[in-house]
């Protein structure tokens, strides 16, 4: 599951943990992006920070894991290239699925290599309140929708209300809320923030 997980919440967790249910996959392995080409522009918290939050936030589970193989290399961050090295550590005989928002895979055909992602992985984007489930005109048997559970939450919402002095206790796991407020994460408002949440 590809995310900023800036911070990482119970909506990703749910949708996880959802996801593994309907596909019945061994594991979920969560993908904190190094920089995320497509928020250029956007402040985004150094990789290790989101790295740790994301550890802590799946630590009790066994079918959870974390990867830094997005953080550690170089340069933008290309799903195509994740899905390269993850193919090439767990070998050929595993299949492989691509978990992330609706949203997201929204922009999947404006992706690098589209073609060569679809043979690497099937994709399941996944709903949230708020965002409409539709078809993006993608390649038949390649691509899955699935409805999460209704959880309205968003990191930004999370910033945000951080930000505002809010508390974000049970939008996140407990850990989490102890990191934040450890490290003093979050407690600038970010520039726009507030209007794009
Ligand atoms: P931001 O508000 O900064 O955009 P986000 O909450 O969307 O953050 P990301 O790390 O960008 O978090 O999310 C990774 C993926 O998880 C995205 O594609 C997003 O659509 C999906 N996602 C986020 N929140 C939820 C949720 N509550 N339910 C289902 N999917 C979610
Ligand atoms: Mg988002």
């Amino acid at each position: 599951m590809g995310g900023t997980f800036d911070p990482i919440h119970h909506g990703h967790l749910v949708a996880g943990s959802e996801v593994a249910h309907l596909f019945g996959l061994d594991e979920v392995v969560f993908v904190p992006t190094g920089q995320p080409w497509q928020k250029q522009g956007k402040q985004v918290t150094p990789a290790e920070h989101r790295y740790l939050m994301t550890v802590i936030a799946t630590a009790s589970n066994p079918r959870f894991g974390v990867s830094r193989i997005e953080m550690d290399r170089s340069g933008p961050t290309y799903t195509i290239d994740t899905l390269r090295e993850l193919r090439a550590s767990y070998g050929s005989d595993i299949d492989l699925y691509f978990i992330t928002g609706a949203d997201a895979l929204g922009a999947i055909l404006g992706w690098r290599d589209a073609e060569e992602l679809f043979e690497l992985a099937h994709f399941v984007g996944c709903n949230r309140p708020g965002h409409k489930l539709s078809d993006p005109g993608l390649p038949d048997g390649k691509v899955s929708l699935v409805e999460i559970p209704a959880l309205a939450i968003s990191s930004s919402e999370c910033r945000s209300r951080v930000s505002a002095g809010e508390p974000i206790w049970y939008l996140v796991p407990d850990g989490i809320v102890q990191y934040i407020n450890k490290t003093g994460l979050y407690r600038e408002p970010r520039t726009g923030e507030r209007e794009a949440a």
